[in-house]
């Protein structure tokens, strides 16, 4: 059986059939870029980039538009707060989260489209939607007319009395029914603003998405992804835009992925209790917060404390060891690999099997609508196997069944993104191995000053600075930085 994706729009478990063969294509609603992202929007995120690596695993070519919305009410008032323009705002706040992405390993999106500068698309599919009578205007203000499209409701499984109650409904008498929606929002003095057919005014929320999925993505697009408070009633005006506007299904597969808690809360800025991803990333590696946020599969809910963290932490220790181990003797020598008389025994016949095992539970699991939790257990069964097998087994044999064994480790993790080779513990070995290298000298120039050796202590701060670093003397001592 292959992949199969759970869709908000059936609520049941859909066999995964791509509307282009091999071509994948995935919009994500990312963030409103107001603030640095917390912990909890970054599992979206993060669950979106493993949507991705494992589709592109299977053979799929992927292409993902997250965009920024940086236009919006929050923008406009927190700007205000903070004395700055909306535009400074949402460009630090939007490098911010694309720089907090890199951290967390996500691989950037093949585009990730801005709301500002893509203004003429959406007051072309406003005057789509005017002249399929969808829409109307008012004091140069559009709304969108729920009326107009049957399926509304479809996405959230409302009732038209729920529909109501549900809908944000400020106090706009001009409406038709309390259930339309802004398309555009006619200019208030203070607020950027653009021209349009209406007059001056901006964007509302719902069609930015609309506009720009299809814009870069097409009329209809394969996987929509988003945090599931966004299921209504953002995701649901999207569908009624766009399918409104061009006659065709919006998205095949909806996928919404569950709040993380945080003491058993939503974590939330409303809530006011949220912890900054980037604060996170200075407290945890990388891999640790990635193995936490994907240890429950992404409809589950999932809670942040610490004793979940140290979980995660206390499984990758297990899985580098392991690693390292087999990095060693992994690699099969010159000559065993020229001698065809090394026999495998039982041992390493039943590691093989344990490996391809692995492999297929893995598979298994993510093709079960993403189950990381699964596919992590899978891993880590093979790694319980393989420390087993090394605390046993030494023949000559060992080496190439290890080899295999790290190969499929090395992959699968990768798709998680959990384990990064090597590079990452190099890099911090040799940082830590340059510091302690320049310190030595730091303390030889202190000895040569002590004695006035002048001449000593200057060519080591000499030959430093054509290294690019730099000595900061101290009244603690000496400290050094790279100049820049
Ligand atoms: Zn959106």
């Amino acid at each position: 059986m292959g992949l199969q994706i759970y869709n908000s729009l059936s609520r049941q478990l859909e066999d995964f059939v791509p509307l282009n063969n091999e071509r994948v294509t995935i919009y994500n609603c990312g963030p409103t870029v107001y603030d640095y992202i917390h912990i909890g929007n970054a599992r979206t995120a993060l669950v979106t980039d493993i949507i991705r690596r494992y589709l592109t695993y299977k053979g799929y070519n992927v292409k993902l538009a997250q965009n920024l919305t940086d236009i919006d009410d929050k923008i406009i008032a927190r700007a205000a707060e903070l004395g700055i323009s909306e535009k400074q705002l949402a460009q630090q706040r939007g490098d911010a989260f694309l720089e907090d992405s890199r951290r967390l390993g996500i691989q950037p999106a093949e585009v990730h489209p801005k709301a500002t500068e893509h203004i003429p698309e959406m007051i072309t599919l406003i005057q789509t939607l005017i002249d399929k009578r969808a829409a109307y205007v008012i004091d140069g203000s559009v709304y969108y007319r729920v009326n107009a499209f049957a399926e509304y409701g479809k996405l959230s499984h409302r009732k038209p009395e729920d529909l109501l109650a549900g809908a944000r409904v400020e106090i706009d008498k001009r409406k038709e029914d309390p259930r339309d929606f802004d398309l555009w929002k006619a200019a208030k003095p203070g607020e950027p603003t653009w021209d349009s057919p209406w007059g001056k005014g901006r964007p509302g929320w719902h069609i930015e998405c609309s506009a720009m999925a299809m814009k870069h993505l097409g009329n209809t697009l394969d996987l929509h992804i988003a945090g599931e408070d966004l299921l209504f009633p953002h995701n649901e005006n999207e569908i009624a835009q766009s399918e409104l506007a061009t006659g065709k299904p919006f998205a095949r597969y909806w996928v919404h992925v569950a709040f993380l808690k945080i003491d058993g809360r939503r974590m939330g800025k409303s809530e006011r209790n949220f912890i900054l991803l980037r604060d996170a990333l200075d407290n945890y590696p990388t891999e640790v917060i990635r193995h936490f946020l994907i240890s429950a599969q992404y409809r589950h809910p999932l809670d942040y404390n610490p004793e979940s963290l140290a979980k995660s932490e206390g499984a990758l220790r297990r899985l580098n060891n392991c690693l390292e181990a087999l990095s060693g003797s992994g690699k099969p020598e010159p000559t065993q690999l020229a001698d065809t008389a090394v026999v495998e025994g039982e041992a390493e016949t039943s590691l093989r099997a344990a490996v391809q095992q692995m492999k297929a539970d893995f598979e298994t699991a993510m093709d079960a609508d993403f189950n990381t939790a699964r596919a992590i257990g899978a891993i880590f069964t093979l790694i319980g196997a393989v420390n087993r097998f090394i605390l046993k087994t030494e023949t000559a044999a060992a080496a190439g069944v290890l080899a295999h064994a790290r190969k499929a480790l090395t992959e699968t993790c990768g798709v998680l993104g959990i384990y990064t080779p090597q590079t990452s513990n190099v890099q911090s070995d040799s940082r830590e191995t340059l510091n302690q290298l320049v310190t030595l000298l730091l303390d030889i120039r202190q000895e040569a000053r002590q004695r006035k050796d002048w001449e000593t202590s200057d060519r080591i701060r000499d030959r430093l600075k054509e290294l690019n670093i730099e000595i900061q003397d101290t009244r603690q001592g000496a400290t050094w930085k790279f100049s820049a």
